[in-house]
């Protein structure tokens, strides 16, 4: 499910670490369900990139409509339940394959279920949301909507909310101990999009 020119060998050292903590974080860009789960931290309670950014991409936080994922509205018989088709999905670098179902499930080590949903509001054939942006499409794409109807699709549990809080909280404690804080952090001249720091 992996893109082509997305394999995470082929990143730079700088490409490597998170494009938005002040402080260098190393991501495992092999390991996609990571990479969402800290970006999800971001999307959460990185108040600088909420008060500037619009529906922040889940996996590179570029705001949208840089980043374009899909998901089919009936998937293949067969594979069941959503899925994105990141062959279709355009405009990320950043994106990797993963599983779905487990991505979307909340665990303890994993506590963010970020993933791109289907909009039951939006026209067959319209990308996908981030399930942590869908309350900003829901305002913003439909308006006249109510809210309450909705609730339930970009519902999280306490445990999560929780979960995500302290995985913020952490990110650079994580860092200090696992990685080299010489490590300069750069953005790569080619990354498509410029985050503001905080
Ligand atoms: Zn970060
Ligand atoms: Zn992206
Ligand atoms: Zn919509």
């Amino acid at each position: 499910m992996q893109r082509e020119g997305s394999d995470p060998q082929a990143l730079t050292k700088q490409d490597r670490f998170c494009p938005r903590c002040d402080l260098p974080v190393e991501l495992d860009w092999s390991n996609a369900p990571q990479v969402l789960q800290h970006m999800a931290t971001h999307i959460r309670h990185d108040r600088g990139l909420v008060a500037t950014f619009e529906s922040p991409c889940g996996f590179c936080l570029c705001p949208h409509p840089q980043c374009v994922f899909w998901t089919p509205r009936n998937p293949c018989a067969g594979h069941g339940g959503p899925q994105v088709d990141l062959k279709k999905s355009t405009g990320c670098e950043r994106a990797r394959g993963f599983k779905y179902k487990a991505a979307s499930t909340s665990k303890p080590n994993s506590p963010s279920t970020n993933v791109p949903i289907t909009c039951p509001l939006c026209a067959d054939g319209s990308p996908a949301v981030w399930k942590y942006n869908f309350p900003q499409h829901l305002a913003h794409v439909h308006p006249r909507q109510d809210p309450a109807r909705f609730a339930h699709l970009s519902k999280t549990s306490s445990a999560e909310e929780y979960g995500v809080k302290a995985s913020w909280e952490s990110r650079h404690v994580v860092r200090r101990t696992t990685h080299n804080a010489k490590a300069p952090l750069q953005l790569s001249v080619d990354h498509r999009c410029v985050l503001p720091t905080m």
